[in-house]
């Protein structure tokens, strides 16, 4: 598979090139030079065995003839069975709602499964490259979790991960603080958008890329958005009903909604798709809307992993449909669900079926049954749970007043020390840092 940069068609690179780049050299995003379509029968005869059937669904991605150190069959085999190395369940809530349970990985979210399959994918390249790999990566909390979980350790590759300060929950800060000597964590005085931009300009930067090998782990990274399709054919297999679902997803960079909505173009059955979005709320507003896509500043919110104005993975999500709405719109609706309405949702799901939801399952909840009221087709739908509730135990514990109780694997990650370096939101400093500490 050849990949080309949606702001420059002419620049082509293998998906290990776009593995390791992270962006094309000016900036654009990674895109498949064509969408594989699935053998069905093939995919139905491996229905017991999900690490064989996510194998053929990757295997053209990643894919490369004429390179002797491509990932073969076998390889990627090996990599997505220790990619999906914990359940997924798919749950019932009631008869109308399912949900699909991602959160039981290594650090109780969903970007496990995209984190754990781009350092495999790495470590495999690392070989073959002089330098050191370093992957730099902006997160508003679970990113940067999955991915000092996924790369501690990891040789011939290190990390560094910027957060910003204050806006991340107690668990998820300490989770960012990997004590492994490969994984470097800042503590950015601003916005999660701010750390975007310190991330976006050192990648633009010629004098870093002159001494640095750097490359992304942000849902930008081709090899995180494509293995996500894992969880949405796992969905499939556990549906097993005639009638197909809605499936609705917690949405804040797009980078998981985009991967499903690419599976259904291979041949996935899906129904629809529903965004489900916090007060950032530039998708829904544009697809129900008559304005043109606009961009917004951040806002905070109790899902502030969705916290996002500027969701890096909508002009993917459009190139799917060859950049026309109306194509779109056929198979996307996108709800915005206030705080408000996260709350009551996670305190009337808890009260009425005793299940205890997060606040971006919350949002998915919500955003379903408002799609519901609206629509009697699908009858049925999936939300994805993208996080565990003890994640976000503070506003869990106070919207129910209950007490969570703690998962061995949170216990654990909650006796680490923060060990996390300062840094002002100022590109020049975060230059200073990285040729004082990298090169
Ligand atoms: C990252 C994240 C999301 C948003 O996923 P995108 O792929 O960026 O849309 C939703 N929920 C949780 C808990 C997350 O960590």
């Amino acid at each position: 598979m050849l990949y080309y940069s949606l702001s420059d068609i002419d620049t082509k690179v293998s998906f290990k090139d776009a593995c390791l780049l992270g962006q094309s050299p000016e900036g654009g995003l990674f895109y498949p030079s064509y969408i594989p379509t699935w053998d069905k029968d093939l995919l139905f005869a491996k229905k017991d065995d999900i690490c064989s059937a996510g194998t053929e669904v990757l295997f053209p991605y990643v894919c490369g003839e004429q390179d002797p150190t491509a990932i073969s069959k076998n390889q990627l085999y090996d990599i997505v069975s220790k990619t999906l190395s914990f359940p997924i369940p798919l749950v019932t809530i009631h008869p109308k709602v399912h949900v699909l349970e991602l959160f039981h990985g290594p650090t109780m979210a969903f970007k496990d499964v995209g984190a754990t399959f781009l350092s495999l994918c790495l470590s495999h390249y690392a070989a073959s490259i002089a330098k050191e790999i370093t992957v730099l990566v902006a997160t508003s909390g679970d990113t940067g979790g999955a991915v000092a979980n996924a790369f501690s350790g990891i040789r011939g590759v290190r990390v560094v991960i910027l957060y910003p300060v204050g806006k991340v929950s107690p668990l998820q800060e300490k989770q960012l603080c990997d004590p492994a000597e490969n994984v470097f964590t800042l503590k950015v005085r601003g916005t999660f958008d701010d750390c975007q931009s310190l991330v976006k300009q050192a990648f633009r930067d010629k004098a870093i890329q002159q001494s640095i090998y750097l490359t992304s782990a942000n849902s930008i990274n081709v090899a995180r958005w494509i293995s996500q399709q894992l969880y949405y054919v796992k969905a499939f297999y556990d549906w097993g009903k005639e009638s197909l679902p809605s499936m609705c997803v917690p949405s804040g960079n797009f980078g998981n909604l985009c991967a499903g909505m690419l599976a259904n173009q291979s041949g996935l059955p899906v129904q629809h798709f529903i965004a489900a979005c916090n007060a950032n709320d530039c998708v829904p507003t544009f697809l129900n809307g008559n304005q043109p896509f606009q961009t917004k500043p951040a806002v905070q919110t109790l899902s502030n992993a969705m916290d996002i104005g500027s969701p890096n993975n909508f002009v993917r999500l459009q190139q799917l449909f060859d950049n026309n709405k109306a194509a779109l719109q056929k198979h996307l609706s996108s709800y915005r669900v206030s705080d408000e309405e996260t709350k009551s949702t996670i305190k009337e799901v808890y009260e009425q079926y005793g299940y205890i939801l997060e606040p971006h399952g919350a949002v998915a909840y919500h955003a379903l049954m408002q799609h519901q009221k609206q629509h009697t087709s699908p009858a049925e739908g999936i939300i994805l749970a993208t996080a565990h509730p003890i994640k976000f135990a503070e506003s869990v514990e106070e919207i129910l007043g209950i007490k969570l109780p703690v998962p061995p694997a949170a216990q654990h990650i909650m006796e680490r020390k923060i060990n996390s370096i300062p840094l002002d939101a100022d590109y020049t400093k975060f230059k200073d840092w990285i040729f004082n500490n990298l090169s």
